[in-house]
């Protein structure tokens, strides 16, 4: 069961997002302030943060801020209020993930709810193994082959080509391929991802420079197709 912690100082809003939280299945905690909802986090590791920005004692942004740089990367939904563009900027650059403007539509909250923890738990998607064209993978062993003969490839790679077949179709950023699969603490540039891109399709693809099935969306990113 997914654990979800409110942060709201507004006991209406936080009654009913409780309530709306626990209907459709979650364990909600609720907390009145910044400094409840920190000791809640520490104790309760949440899968997700529903954070109001303004709350007595620390503030969402502050906790936002101290969150991220402890290395906490827990999606967080900010509560931010009508026509105040320079919060939401700033609480996006503090590392919250998405927000809602008060006042919300409940079904809007929840769709983003869902949303922030399904990319979140990227783990529960990712395929254990591929075939495309001639080619067949296996990520838990760590082996691919093409035409029946083994080829090697690096543990990123395996890594990249792992998530964007997850997303089988869709398009991955260079920035979202870079946090999952180099994580925060390197310091890769979106180069990084480019180069190593280029070398699954030397490995992989019939035409390395007539890719079909690892895919460049200019000015996006990559797409996996079968
Ligand atoms: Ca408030």
């Amino acid at each position: 069961m997914n654990r979800v912690l409110v942060v709201e100082d507004e006991t209406a809003i936080l009654q009913g997002l409780r309530d709306n939280l626990e209907f459709e299945g979650y364990q909600v905690f609720t907390a009145a302030d910044g400094i409840a909802g920190m000791e809640l986090i520490r104790k309760h590791d949440p899968h997700l943060i529903v954070l109001d920005l303004m709350l007595p004692r620390l503030s969402g942004y502050e906790l936002c801020r101290k969150l991220r740089a402890e290395g906490v990367h827990t999606p967080i939904l900010m509560l931010t209020a009508r026509g105040e563009e320079a919060d939401r900027v700033l609480g996006l650059d503090l590392g919250a993930d998405d927000y809602v403007t008060k006042p919300f539509s409940v079904r809007e909250l929840m769709a983003r709810v869902r949303a922030l923890l399904r990319r979140s738990a990227p783990g529960a998607e990712l395929p254990n193994e591929i075939e495309f064209g001639d080619v067949r993978v296996d990520f838990v062993r760590y082996e691919a082959f093409r035409a029946g003969r083994k080829v090697d490839l690096t543990r990123k790679e395996f890594g990249l080509l792992r998530l964007l077949a997850a997303k089988e179709g869709a398009v991955v950023t260079r920035d979202e391929l870079l946090e999952k699969v180099w994580g925060y603490d390197a310091t890769p540039t979106t180069r990084t991802v480019d180069n190593h891109l280029a070398a699954l399709r030397a490995k992989l693809e019939q035409d390395a420079a007539e890719p079909c099935h690892l895919v460049t969306v200019h000015g996006v990113g990559y797409k996996f197709v079968r």
